[in-house]
């Protein structure tokens, strides 16, 4: 055998062990199913493909939550995981599916609205797979995904993104991110197929408010905030009023009146709901930081950002406490909460009240006590996300 046929058969070999051993990990992540159970608030559940039949099989369809209160009053749809490479949307989800506990009006949950991108890491980001929150019975493990549906799912990308029903153009890739295919298409593309279902839902549902969770980066002016259209900004701007008097800093960002395809801008122009978009402040999404673990996930602590944020380049607050899960996870429900307060106020005749851990509980205690142990749920509690 000639040196050149043994390098051939060598490089041959070792393109498959790459193969088979990244395929094994992709196979890992796509199949995992994370353990979630039905807190005492929970009264029903259901599919999103149950408002769009054509979403019924695919990647695309994923879990509701109901948290009736059986008094009068009106509803809220809490979406987790539009984006799952910012998973204190997902984090939060979780807790108020096991924890909350609705006093007026009802709740939906959703954890993972884009459940097809939660099966996928980013290509070529060095990102890990999983993240692992301590507990007193073991860990509770998320899937880490990827902002946009996977590839999988729906490929390929077009050259341009024509968002319907505006034809505004859009990046190609934005064909595969959520909140950019609001208000969707019933029989588009999958990530149009989840919007459709998902406006259906909200006139179905006759839901008054959303609110839809994500993370951003310290770098970015849109971070620490609340995005609202129009109809909401009262509501966003009291509510970030009396967090930042008593709990943290956020602020209102108005919803850009010409900027289509994201939930706060295309659920309020289509539909009677007023939608709120939350960005807690995520130090993993930076570009600027040391290796993406998934410790800088958990703890969000970069000495990169750390420099930056000493030379006034960050748009929030950041010291060597980095910006922990626990805030993050706790700033969606606790600004839910408030959001909720603040939406009753201005209509007292469509009331939501609900009761959930969020911010100061995290932070003193950490996330562990707020998640159930599925081995000692009750029998038909546990449901596989
Ligand atoms: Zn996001």
């Amino acid at each position: 055998m000639t040196r050149l046929i043994f390098a051939k058969i060598l490089a041959a070999c070792l393109f498959l062990a790459c193969l088979v051993g990244g395929g094994l990990e992709m196979r890992g992540l796509r199949t995992y199913k994370e353990s979630l159970v039905k807190g005492p608030g929970v009264t029903g559940t259901g599919r999103l493909s149950d408002y769009l039949p054509a979403l019924k099989g695919s990647w695309g369809d994923t879990n509701l939550y109901f948290l009736d209160s059986g008094k009068p009053g009106g509803t809220a749809l809490i979406l987790g995981g539009t984006h799952p490479n910012e998973p204190s949307s997902i984090v939060a989800a979780f807790v108020l599916v096991e924890q909350a506990l609705p006093e007026a009006g009802k709740l939906i949950v959703i954890p993972h609205y884009n459940r097809s991108g939660s099966t996928a890491t980013q290509p070529m980001g060095a990102y890990p797979q999983f993240i692992s929150i301590k507990t007193g019975w073991g860990e509770q493990k998320f899937r880490m995904g990827d902002r946009l549906a996977n590839p999988l799912d729906q490929w390929p990308d077009p050259e341009v993104y024509v968002h319907y029903p505006s034809r505004q153009m859009l990046s190609n890739v934005d064909m595969r991110n959520v909140n950019r295919t609001w208000p969707g298409r019933a029989d588009g593309a999958l990530a149009e197929r989840i919007g459709a279902a998902a406006m259906e839902l909200i006139r179905r549902e006759k839901v008054d408010f959303v609110v839809d969770t994500h993370g951003a980066e310290l770098l970015y002016p849109v971070t620490n905030c609340i995005v609202a259209p129009d109809q909401g900004a009262s509501i966003a701007q009291l509510a970030a009023l009396d967090l930042t008097a008593t709990e943290f800093e956020v602020h209102v960002e108005p919803s850009p009146a010409k900027f289509r395809g994201v939930s706060h801008r295309e659920i309020a122009d289509h539909s009677e709901a007023v939608p709120f978009l939350l960005e807690s402040p995520d130090p993993f999404l930076d570009q600027p930081t040391g290796p993406k673990t998934e410790a800088l996930e958990l703890d969000g602590k970069d000495e990169f950002l750390l420099a930056a944020a000493r030379r006034g380049l960050l748009f929030t607050d950041y010291d060597e406490k980095g910006k922990s899960m626990e805030e993050r996870a706790g700033r969606h429900i606790s600004v839910s909460r408030q959001l909720a307060a603040q939406w009753s106020l201005f209509n007292p005749e469509r009331i939501v009240a609900f009761s959930c851990p969020g911010y100061a509980e995290f932070v003193a205690n950490g996330l562990g006590p707020y998640f159930r142990d599925p081995a000692a749920a009750p029998e038909g509690s546990v449901v596989l996300e």
